[in-house]
Parts: structure tokens; sequence; C-alpha cells
């Protein structure tokens, strides 16, 4: 059976006391408040990695990544972060693909490829991102778009290691924008996305797969969202930096 998974994506925000506050008020908040059955993930910048760590202890359930990773190891890429860093901090997750590092830093579905390698490789789950542009969202090709995204970059890997992938679909319109996909426009796309993956791996594959869905998703329309039969959690940007709101989040299955 699927996953149900909320992550919360920091981005390049919080100094060290804002990380640490924040982080301490989640984990309070995640005991008291009982939660059960769902995988929560934090992905703070690499520099909290470590003291998010500390915090977060062995408490069931709550886990940490990365936002981004290198395609390579090891060696002379100055300003990079290898997978095995990553892991060796305590994360078990890692983004990959995000649409700020495909827009920003011209990240390619071949250069996805090699970091969703080396992030298996090193034994760390991927949250592969995926999602359309506006124009192409008006254009009415976002399903074959995303599609797409998905056969360049993960089709290559075995079954085995495709078992281990989460996918998060993200419209880019919906990012950071207020504006969020209807709960039908997601369940389409989530379902057109399950069906791609089941002609490629296998309907029982597919329907092991977590797709989580990411764009302004907030505390009043989580429930909506995740009530949809192939939505199972979501990506969350702004509101993962708010503890109250974050939380509330992860309560709306
Ligand atoms: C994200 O960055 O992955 C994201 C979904 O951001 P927001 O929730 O702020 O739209």
């Amino acid at each position: 059976m699927r996953k149900k998974i909320v992550a919360g994506n920091w981005k390049m925000n919080l100094t060290f006391d804002e990380g640490q506050k924040l982080t301490t008020e989640i984990v309070n908040m995640y005991k008291d408040e009982n939660i059960k059955d769902v995988t929560v993930v934090l992905n703070p910048p690499f520099v909290h990695l470590f003291p998010v760590k500390k915090l977060v202890g062995d408490t069931p359930n709550l886990f940490l990544g990365g936002q981004n990773c290198s395609d390579k190891a090891s060696g002379a890429f100055t300003g990079e972060t290898s997978a095995p860093m990553l892991k060796s901090f305590g994360a078990t997750y890692v983004i990959i693909g995000h649409s700020e590092r495909r827009e920003y830093f011209n990240e390619s579905n071949e250069l996805l490829t090699a970091k969703v390698k080396q992030a298996l490789e090193n034994g760390l789950t991927p949250i592969f991102c995926c999602g359309e542009p506006l124009e192409i969202r008006e254009a009415g090709t976002h399903e074959d778009y995303v599609k797409n995204q998905l056969t360049e970059s993960l089709f290559g890997l075995s079954d085995e290691d495709f078992a281990k992938i989460v996918i998060a679909y993200e419209p880019i319109w919906a990012i950071g924008t207020g504006k969020t996909a209807s709960s039908d426009q997601a369940q389409e796309m989530h379902k057109a996305l399950r069906d791609h993956l089941a002609s490629k791996y296998g309907q029982e594959a597919a329907d092991n797969t977590s797709i989580l869905y990411g764009g302004s998703c907030n505390p009043g329309n989580a429930k909506d969202i995740f009530s949809k039969a192939d939505v199972d959690g979501g990506l969350i940007g702004g509101a993962s930096l708010k503890s109250r709101d974050f939380v509330d989040i992860i309560k709306s299955f």
C-alpha cells in the first residue's frame, strides 16, 4: 500500500535560530497531537540538516530530506552537496527536480536522471518533482508535458529502483502564487501520471507509488486536495514555514 506523505520544503529561508524554533514547534505539536499514519519529511537548507536532525531525533515517521543533491558522488565541485553527505547527516529523502532548480539552475531531465541515480545508490528516497508552466496548461498539452518529464528522467530505472521513488506533481503556475490547482485538476493529473507509470512498470507498482501534490497548499485547501483518490499527500513550500499551518496540513487526511 502506498504511503501518505507530507514534505515541507523550506527553500532558502530561515536562520539557525528560526530553523530551531520551527522544528521544535513542529516536533512538539506532532507528538502532542498524536499524529499517526502519515510520513512527514522536513527539507531544510543543507546547513540546517544536522541541528534539525538532533531535534527530530528518533520521532517515529518524522524524517529529514535535502532539497537537492549533486549528480556526482564527490570531488572538485565547489558549492555542491552530495547524496552520501546528505545520508551521513541523517537525511533519508531528497527533493530532485524542483521547478526552481529546473528554471534557475537549468536542470535538464537528463541531469535529473543522474541525480536520481546518486540518491538511490546512497539509500535516499527521491521526491521527484514534475509539473507544467502556465503556457503549457493553457495550450492543453500539460498531461503529455508532465508524462514526458517522467519518461525522460525515470523510465530507465529498474523495477526495483522505481519502487523507491516518490513523485510530486507541482504545476509551476501554482507554486508560491497563492493560486492552487483545484482538487479535480490535481486528481486528473495524478490519475494520468499513475496510468503512465502503470504502462511502464505495471499496475501494482503504479498503485504503490506515492504521488504528492504541491502548489500553494494550505490548511484551508489541503483536506479537499488530499481527499482525492490519487493524491497521496503534499509537498509544501510557504506553509511549511509556519508550524501550526504545516501540522494542520499533516492532519488533513
Ligand atoms: C514548493 O516549493 O514545492 C511549493 C509547493 O511551494 P508553495 O507551497 O509555497 O506553493
